[in-house]
């Protein structure tokens, strides 16, 4: 689903993203963990084409897609501050992507009823988006990133807004969902729970590098140094 290759991304003087190299297969969720500031947002921000890399090449399905505006990119994005259409229904928002790309009214409505059904919201379909709770809303930008059919979801703190109780579930969904789907999912989050319980691989970060990467239990039960282990949490 994606191929990072030597991606390079400063911000003045600040070298956010440096050498990061990456893949995700079809159906596998990597998750980026690392502290605040370490460049897991400019990865995703870059992948999604909200930024441009200095250097590196960024591969969607096998297609280079580097020089590409966003929309040409076909992945689906649900950011931390996932802005819905505040004008739109909770449908209107979920088929915005499909009718952006062609499908007739009825067809982008229908595949997103399908959609909202997955994420449990097919019952607000005709609510406002500014009526929702913030849980819900973050379902809608969830729906809406999973109807635009891409074969890639870039989801940043997807989770970040809910209260403990709603994480959880939707934490649990969440896995059942991305498998149903297919997709190759890279995620950013805090919650080290919420990678382990989602992730297929883990990639940590330090100041803008990958610093190791492995399946997820591995990662937690060997961290290859003395900073991962910290920064896991590991006491000795
Ligand atoms: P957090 O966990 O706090 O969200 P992050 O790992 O997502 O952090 P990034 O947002 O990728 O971190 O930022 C990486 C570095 O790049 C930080 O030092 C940040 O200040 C800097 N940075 C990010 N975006 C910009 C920008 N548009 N202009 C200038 N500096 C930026
Ligand atoms: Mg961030």
């Amino acid at each position: 689903a994606l191929d990072l290759h030597h991606l390079h991304k400063s911000f003045g003087t600040v070298q956010a993203v440096q050498e990061v190299s990456l893949s995700v297969a079809a159906g596998e969720t990597l998750t980026l963990l690392g502290p605040s500031g370490c460049g897991k947002s400019t990865v995703l921000r870059c992948v999604a084409g909200l930024e441009r890399p200095d250097s590196g090449r960024v591969e969607v399905a096998g297609r280079d897609v580097t020089a590409l505006p966003p929309e040409a990119r076909h992945v689906g994005l649900v950011f931390q501050d996932y802005a819905l259409f505040p004008h739109l229904s909770v449908l209107g928002n979920v088929a915005y992507g499909p009718r952006m790309r062609g499908a007739a009214r009825t067809t982008a409505e229908a595949q997103a009823r399908e959609v909202l059904a997955l994420v449990g919201l097919e019952a607000l379909a005709s609510r406002r988006v500014t009526q929702l709770s913030g849980g819900q809303q973050q379902r809608v930008a969830l729906a809406r990133a999973l109807a635009t059919g891409a074969g890639l979801l870039l989801l940043d703190e997807p989770l970040s807004n809910l209260d403990e109780q709603r994480r959880e579930e939707l934490r649990s969904e969440l896995r059942a969902l991305f498998a149903r789907v297919g997709a190759g999912v890279l995620l950013v989050t805090h919650d080290q729970r919420e990678a382990l319980a989602l992730s297929d691989r883990v990639a940590v970060m330090r100041s803008g590098r990958v610093v190791q990467q492995g399946a997820a239990p591995q990662v937690f039960d060997r961290p290859a140094t003395a900073w991962v282990a910290a920064f896991l949490g590991w006491e000795n």
